[in-house]
């Protein structure tokens, strides 16, 4: 795990994690640690933010994690709605058509374009509000060891005197340090490369007059040149043009050729100011493990994948989601180690998702065989016309079949995702939600306050609940607290067509935190029908960990007590799986 050894100037206290990179990915991870009071040490190789954007958008759940990590009330500034994505052929005509809604399942839009830099500035001045939170700009590690429990870093100071070093030591170290991770190689982990190279020329270009576009993200799959142009954030826009086969790669990212092909949409220096452009290789690739002892990968680091689908730095964005959690219990000593590696079971999945379906798309756009491409043209100008596809976007994550789920994989209800079957009355039908599933957000309203979920219910384990009306939520002593000590949250919720309820229904001899809200659009009500349960836990990256299956109506049940009580022991039971599950120091039973 030594590269070169430096000459050696300084040693540094510990943290409980060293983040490698302060990208976009090492900076949400790091955020999302620190906030849940963890000392995190920031590395990052250059001495100040790197100014020019890569990604231009990001999707619904990626807006979530983000707003989880505080940037929410900035979004508007450093993002906009990207409203719809057109693929046209050469001839101009509509292959493909996606309008994007502004209030998607995760409560944002489903895709958002962004200005990267000033999404980076907006998590870094988040994360200097932090107080566990220092980043060490210009250093570069060059050496990592795991001994006695903790991992030993090495950084080179950027500046003089040259060679000057830094040693820092770590209970748990993240690399986030990009395509060419130096925590990737110091592992020596195995990469699953699909051997998928494809050359774009990407231009960042400022208008000289606004302009309205129309559509606003557009794919031209002309088989003479794969081009696109986007909105990339407020005030920006991209343009990209891909290398073809044959084409000599030098003269190919020269600035001339950046005008040459910009005048395709009529661009010239006389109405726009070509900010930068460079020729990026899109590839398609994943390690196979995203943990080795005490360190652990994530971003560009632990997979690459051409940008067809806008996955990459958003699946960057869920490794941070799913790390950070499991890293704050194995932290506080809540959960063993082991429960990390359920990061590179699920994280892994969705990777391997969200990369084959990036090539795929990659193949129909870089068509460069006319008659191919007139085929595709001609099936999917089909399709469009019978109807026989929705305007709408495919989801890029899969519901999760392994992991830390209930029963530790999802046994019940696993598989793809069937449509919503509306249930027979009186009998609860066929619950269509797996467990693993991204669990919806809607809009609450708790007293005379409306907004999202998670503004009211900060992120952590949720057991979301319909109670009967006067009912109550009973956890036995030992299992409520338990659940408190994760941090777990008891939300009632009700429909809102019925009784107001009391603004936040505090259980006095509860630990857990207790909230009733009402469900605005129905988002929460519904999603408990389709998932045929009368309560659902949710992991806090937002995914189903488990139901309790809705009890049976009154007239058939016979048990003493009725519903309620019935519903009392599958929650009891439900909470504690999650707690066995985690090997949580507190004993938990069946009644
Ligand atoms: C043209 C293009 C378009 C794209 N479009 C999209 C899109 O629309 N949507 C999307 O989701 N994704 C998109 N992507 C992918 C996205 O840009 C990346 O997945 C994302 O930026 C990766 O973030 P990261 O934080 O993992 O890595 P990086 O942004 O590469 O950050 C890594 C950081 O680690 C630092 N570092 C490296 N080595 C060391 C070291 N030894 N010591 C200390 N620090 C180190 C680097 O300086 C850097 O700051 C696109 C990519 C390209 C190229």
């Amino acid at each position: 795990m030594t590269a070169s050894e430096p000459a050696e100037v300084e040693a540094e206290a510990e943290a409980d994690v060293v983040v490698v990179g302060y990208g976009p990915v090492g900076q949400a991870t790091a955020i999302l640690l620190a906030r849940r009071g963890w000392r995190v040490t920031v590395l990052e190789r250059w001495p100040r933010p790197y100014p020019m954007p890569r990604a231009v958008s990001f999707d619904g759940e990626s807006a979530r994690i983000l707003a989880a990590a505080g940037v929410g009330p900035a979004m508007t500034e450093f993002g906009e709605p990207s409203r719809d994505y057109t693929w046209r052929n050469a001839a101009g005509d509509v292959l493909l058509h996606v309008d994007v809604p502004e209030r998607g399942r995760s409560g944002w839009p489903d895709s958002t374009s962004m200005y990267q830099p000033a999404l980076e500035e907006a998590l870094a001045e988040r994360g200097s509000r932090l107080p566990g939170l220092r980043v060490l700009r210009g250093h570069r590690v060059v050496a990592l060891a795991e001994r006695d429990g903790h991992v030993e870093l090495t950084a080179v100071l950027d500046g003089s005197p040259p060679d000057r070093t830094r040693r820092l030591r770590a209970r748990w170290v993240v690399g986030c340090d990009g395509a060419n991770s130096f925590v990737r190689t110091s592992l020596g982990v195995e990469t699953t490369d699909f051997a998928y190279f494809n050359d774009w020329l990407t231009c960042d270009v400022v208008l000289r007059e606004p302009a309205v576009h129309r559509p606003n993200n557009l794919q031209i799959c002309d088989p003479a040149r794969p081009r696109t142009a986007v909105s990339a954030g407020p005030g920006h826009r991209r343009w990209e043009f891909m290398r073809l086969p044959g084409e000599p790669a030098e003269e190919f990212g020269r600035t001339e050729s950046a005008w040459r092909l910009l005048g395709l949409f009529g661009l010239h220096p006389g109405n726009a100011t070509l900010e930068r452009h460079a020729v990026y290789t899109f590839q398609a690739r994943y390690v196979d493990r995203w943990r080795v002892g005490r360190v652990l990968l994530a971003g560009d680091a632990a997979h690459l994948m051409p940008p067809f689908a806008g996955q990459g730095m958003c699946s960057g964005f869920r490794d941070a989601a799913n790390l950070s959690w499991k890293l704050d219990l194995v932290l506080a000593g809540t959960a063993p180690a082991e429960l990390l590696d359920t990061y590179t079971l699920e994280r892994r999945a969705h990777v391997q998702h969200a990369i084959g379906m990036s090539m795929d798309l990659g193949r129909v756009i870089c068509e460069t065989d006319p008659a191919a491409a007139r085929d595709r043209d001609e099936v999917m100008i089909a399709v469009r016309a019978r109807g026989l596809r929705e305007d709408r976007a495919q989801s890029a994550v899969e519901p999760l079949t392994a992991g830390f789920l209930r029963g530790g994989a999802a046994a019940r209800g696993g598989g793809p995702q069937r449509p919503p079957q509306p249930s027979r009355p009186g009998r609860p039908g066929p619950p269509s939600v797996p467990v693993g599933d991204l669990v919806p957000q809607g809009r609450v309203r708790v007293g005379d306050r409306t907004g999202l979920f998670d503004e009211f219910v900060e992120p952590g384990f949720v057991l979301l609940a319909t109670w009967p009306a006067g009912g109550h939520l009973h956890l036995r002593p030992e299992t409520d607290a338990a659940f408190a000590l994760l941090g777990g949250r008891l939300v009632n919720v009700v429909p809102a067509t019925g009784e107001e309820p009391p603004a936040v229904a505090a259980g006095s001899a509860d630990a857990s935190a207790r909230i009733t809200v009402v469900d605005v659009d129905d988002v929460y009500l519904r999603y408990l029908a389709l998932a045929g349960a009368d309560a659902v836990l949710v992991r806090p990256d937002f995914y189903l960990f488990g139901r309790v299956p809705a009890a049976a109506p009154p007239a058939a049940d016979t048990r003493a007590g009725g519903p309620a009580v019935q519903r009392s022991d599958s929650v009891e039971e439900l909470v504690g799986d999650l707690l066995a599950a985690l090997g949580a120091p507190i004993p938990v039973g069946k009644h």
